[in-house]
């Protein structure tokens, strides 16, 4: 069951920003993904490949797939023929396998690298002397197109912590820019937000929110 009031109220809200929703669907049937299809929502979220790949072909073509989850490597060649955005991107093996794949495709895979903000064992992500190390090779990718940025913050009701690592993503996207590529109009993207912190997460600079539990319900 998806929150139409919820969805239509949020969209409003967005509405008046650059701030695009990325509607979170993992573990949900494609029976709740369809209806918010049909409420205009282009943009999908999933975190399991197996899942997403048995989703996509059920579901109508013109949807945006994002892969948001943590991605290996051996598993880029099930998802690059169709997804549109991998959020994940936290080495530079899978970055240069992702270029491997969009090549063997012959499509552009946008990608965003996760940066590690979290006081978070659990959470992933490059941290900013590795991110310095794939600054100086992305020319090299011709198909892996780095348009941007994601980060979690850390589970807590502690807001200012949560201010403060958003912040604290803003700032390192500020401080290793991305080559605006000539065919892309828009800023950079900077995912981060999601049911519990989104609002803080706007506040703080982001222009792509990853919405699950708000719109679908929660998962068990
Ligand atoms: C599950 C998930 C979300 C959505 O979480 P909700 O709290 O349900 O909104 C967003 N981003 C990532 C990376 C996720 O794994």
């Amino acid at each position: 069951m998806i929150d139409e009031v919820f969805y239509k109220k949020l969209i409003a809200d967005l509405s008046n920003t650059n701030t695009t929703l990325v509607a979170v669907s993992k573990t949900k049937p494609v029976e709740d993904i369809l209806a918010l299809y049909n409420l205009g929502q282009r943009d999908f979220g999933e975190n399991y490949v197996q899942e997403l790949v048995e989703k996509q072909p059920q579901l109508p073509a013109d949807i945006r797939w994002h892969f948001i989850g943590h991605l290996q490597s051996n598993k880029v060649k099930y998802i690059a023929p169709f997804v549109s955005l991998i959020h994940g991107v936290d080495s530079l093996k899978l970055l240069q396998e992702i270029n491997k794949q969009a090549i063997k495709h012959n499509r552009i895979i946008e990608c965003l690298l996760q940066i590690y903000i979290a006081q978070e064992e659990t959470k992933f992500g490059l941290d900013e002397e590795e991110l310095a190390v794939i600054h100086t090779q992305l020319d090299s990718f011709t198909h892996a197109r780095v348009v941007g940025y994601m980060g979690m913050a850390s589970f807590t009701n502690d807001n200012e912590k949560i201010h403060k690592e958003f912040q604290h993503l803003k700032s390192i996207s500020e401080k290793h820019r991305l080559p605006s590529p000539v065919s892309r109009l828009l800023s950079p993207i900077l995912s981060m937000g999601m049911s519990a912190d989104y609002k803080i997460a706007i506040e703080e600079g982001s222009n792509m929110i990853r919405i699950g539990s708000l719109l679908f319900g929660s998962r068990s």
